[in-house]
C-alpha cells in the first residue's frame, strides 16, 4: 500500500507529528496553538476536531463549518497542513471544498461498517487526500482491517492507521486501554501501512502521554498524534489530556527514538536472532513429539473407557511446572498460559480421536 504518508514520514524530522487541539474552539485559539506548533515543528500536520462525536448529548459538539474558515486562515498564515475528523458524507463534501490536507475517521465511526462504507462511497475518486483510520473502540483487529479495506477498495491508497486505545469495562490506568498486541497484529498483516499512535486518547491524562508515546516509538510506530492546546486547562473538550506547544517540544525532545532498521547480516543482532530461530525449531519439534504422545494417550483412553480430562492430573502437572519454572526464573503467568494452551491442545487431539473411533463403531 503506497501512501503519501510514507513520503511525508521520510521527509519529516522524527517522529512524524500530528498536533493540535481536540476541538477547534475560537479563531484565536486555533491561531495561537498553531503558531506555537509551527515554531517548533514546521512540518507537523495541525489537527482540530470540527464536529465532535460526544458520548452524551449536550456536551460541546464542535463549532462546525465556520471552523474550516479559521483553519484555512491558519494554514495560510503558518504554512501548516491540517487534518479534521469526518463522519458523514456532508463532512467529506465540506472538507473537499476547503481542500483539507488530511482527513481522519474516528474510533466511534470505525466500529460501524455501514458508516465506513458510507464514507468510502463519499470518498470515491478522491485519491489525493490521505485518510487516517483510527482503531475501532473495541479490540478487534478485523474490524480495523475491514475499515481500512473499505476505504482502500474505493480507490484511496493514501491511508495510515492510528492506534488510540480500546474501551475496557471497569477502571484502568488509561482512558483507553492500549492492548499493544492489536496494532502489532495490524502491522504484521499490513507491514507497509504507516501506523501512528495517539497517546492523548490512550492516556487521558497529561502525565501518561510521554510513557505511551515512548512505548509507541519502541514498537517502531511511524508517528504520533498528540492533542495540543494553547491553554489546555481551559479546553472545551478533553482538557485533562492536552498539553501546550512548549510542553510538546519538551515531550518530543525527551523521547528515545531508536533505529528501526535491523543491523548488518553478521552483526550481533542477527547472530542472536539465528540462535533464537534454532531454539524455535527445537520447540516445534518438541511440540510435535508431545502431540504424538497425546495421540497415543487418546487411543489408550478410548480403549479403556477413561475420560479425556483428568482434572487432578492437569492441576498437579501445572503445579509442578510452575514450581520448576520458578527455579528457572521464568515468569509465572507466561508459563501458566503456555501450559494451559498446550494442555488444551492435548484435549483437542484426544477428543478428535474419540470422535473418529465412535464414528467408525457406528459404521
Ligand atoms: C479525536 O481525535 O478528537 C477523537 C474524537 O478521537 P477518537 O475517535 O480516537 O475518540
Ligand atoms: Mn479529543
Amino acid at each position: 500500500m503506497k501512501s503519501n504518508f510514507s513520503k511525508w514520514i521520510n521527509q519529516s524530522s522524527k517522529p512524524f507529528l500530528i498536533a493540535g487541539p481536540c476541538s477547534a474552539e475560537t479563531h484565536g485559539q486555533i491561531m495561537q496553538t498553531a503558531q506555537g506548533i509551527a515554531t517548533y515543528f514546521p512540518d507537523a500536520i495541525f489537527r482540530a476536531g470540527v464536529w465532535k462525536p460526544r458520548t452524551r448529548p449536550g456536551a460541546f459538539e464542535g463549532i462546525g463549518q465556520e471552523a474550516l474558515l479559521w483553519l484555512d486562515d491558519m494554514r495560510q498564515q503558518t504554512g501548516l497542513r491540517y487534518a479534521i475528523e469526518v463522519a458523514t458524507s456532508e463532512h467529506v463534501e465540506l472538507a473537499l471544498k476547503h481542500q483539507v490536507d488530511v482527513l481522519w475517521i474516528g474510533a466511534r465511526t470505525v466500529v460501524n461498517p455501514f458508516s465506513v462504507q458510507h464514507l468510502a462511497d463519499a470518498l470515491k475518486g478522491v485519491t489525493h487526500i490521505p485518510i487516517l483510520i483510527k482503531n475501532p473502540i473495541h479490540p478487534d483487529v478485523n474490524l480495523w482491517l475491514g475499515a481500512i479495506e473499505r476505504i482502500y477498495n474505493s480507490g484511496i491508497e493514501n491511508i495510515a492507521a492510528v492506534h488510540r486505545g480500546f474501551y475496557k469495562y471497569g477502571q484502568t490506568r488509561y482512558r483507553n486501554y492500549p492492548a499493544w498486541e492489536i496494532p502489532v497484529q495490524l502491522k504484521t498483516i499490513m507491514p507497509d501501512l504507516p501506523l501512528f499512535c495517539d497517546p492523548s486518547h490512550i492516556g487521558g491524562k497529561r502525565k501518561l502521554i510521554a510513557p505511551v508515546a515512548q512505548q509507541a516509538m519502541d514498537l517502531a510506530m511511524d508517528g504520533l498524534m498528540i492533542e495540543t492546546h494553547c491553554n489546555p486547562e481551559q479546553a472545551w473538550s478533553d482538557a485533562s489530556q492536552q498539553i501546550t506547544p512548549k510542553e510538546l517540544l519538551k515531550l518530543i525532545n525527551g523521547l528515545n527514538i531508536a533505529n528501526s532498521e535491523a543491523d548488518e547480516p553478521n552483526g550481533e543482532l542477527n547472530i542472536l536472532r539465528k540462535s533464537i530461530d534454532i531454539i524455535d525449531d527445537e520447540l516445534l519439534s518438541l511440540l510435535n513429539r508431545r502431540n504424538a504422545l497425546s495421540h497415543k494417550i487418546g487411543e489408550y483412553k478410548v480403549k479403556n473407557n477413561i475420560t479425556i480430562l483428568q482434572i487432578r492430573r492437569r492441576k498437579n502437572t501445572l503445579k509442578n511446572q510452575l514450581k520448576q519454572a520458578k527455579t528457572l526464573n521464568l515468569n509465572n503467568d507466561f508459563i501458566k498460559a503456555i501450559y494451559q494452551t498446550i494442555h488444551d491442545e492435548s484435549i483437542r487431539i484426544q477428543s478428535e480421536i474419540k470422535k473418529s473411533k465412535s464414528t467408525k463403531k457406528k459404521l
